[in-house]
């Protein structure tokens, strides 16, 4: 099976992301966590996405396809759950062209949709784990014990880019670019929007109706 999730920041992409992992054994395939890796190494590739990540903006297509296209020719026979990547009509395009070229095909494209205010709001309570990658939230889903990981005691911090400009800087980035894939997804009878409003179970039930009904 063959997934993509895509959503504006903040609408909880990853969380759903880790719960789809988890019941339909995929293999999440998440741009944002490669960037932040490479950001964190220093590496060539970190340095030169760094500045646009920080400004809220995309990562130039030449380097995201370079980074995809190697990822997906290297787990080309896994179950693949595509989160963050395709992010505009572009990539969206090259992504088909591989995986026509490899003999794969996308099963459903799946929009988490939500309102901005809520984003906002959201997007302010987010902490990660700088150990794990464990995603809290300050009001609904916060750590036991304060700035700590639940699951393996690592320091939780605020992800740079989650400042209310950049927030909101993100989400026009989302509006202008990312959108437009839900009717390229349409086009193909493969796209699905899904509510997201509701807490993290709530939306998790209406992503699993909505996969149920496509399949
Ligand atoms: P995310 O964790 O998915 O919110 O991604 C964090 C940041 O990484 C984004 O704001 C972009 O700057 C960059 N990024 C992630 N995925 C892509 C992509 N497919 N194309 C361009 N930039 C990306």
């Amino acid at each position: 099976m063959m997934l993509l999730l895509f959503g504006p920041p903040g609408v909880g992409k990853g969380t759903q992301a880790d719960l789809l992992q988890k019941q339909y054994h995929l293999l999440k395939f998440s741009m944002g966590d490669i960037l932040r890796e490479e950001v964190a190494r220093q590496s060539e590739l970190g340095l030169e996405a760094e500045g646009y990540m920080k400004q809220g903006k995309l990562v130039p297509d030449k380097l995201i396809l370079e980074i995809a296209e190697d990822y997906i020719k290297k787990h080309r026979s896994e179950n693949l759950l595509f989160d963050g990547f395709p992010r505009n009509l572009a990539q969206a395009a090259a992504l088909e062209k591989k995986m026509q070229a490899l003999g794969l095909q996308l099963d459903l494209a799946i929009e988490l949709v939500i309102a901005q205010e809520t984003i906002i709001q959201r997007l302010a309570l987010r902490r990660y784990c700088s150990r794990c990658g464990a995603i809290y939230n300050l009001q609904s889903a916060p750590p036991r014990q304060p700035g700590i990981c639940d699951h393996c005691a690592g320091t939780l911090l605020q992800r740079p880019d989650d400042n209310e400009e950049t927030i909101r800087r993100r989400l026009q980035t989302y509006e202008t670019e990312t959108r437009p894939l839900a009717e390229f997804y349409q086009a193909r009878n493969c796209y699905c929007r899904v509510d997201a409003s509701g807490n993290p179970q709530q939306v998790y039930q209406n992503l699993i109706q909505c996969l149920n009904a496509h399949h």
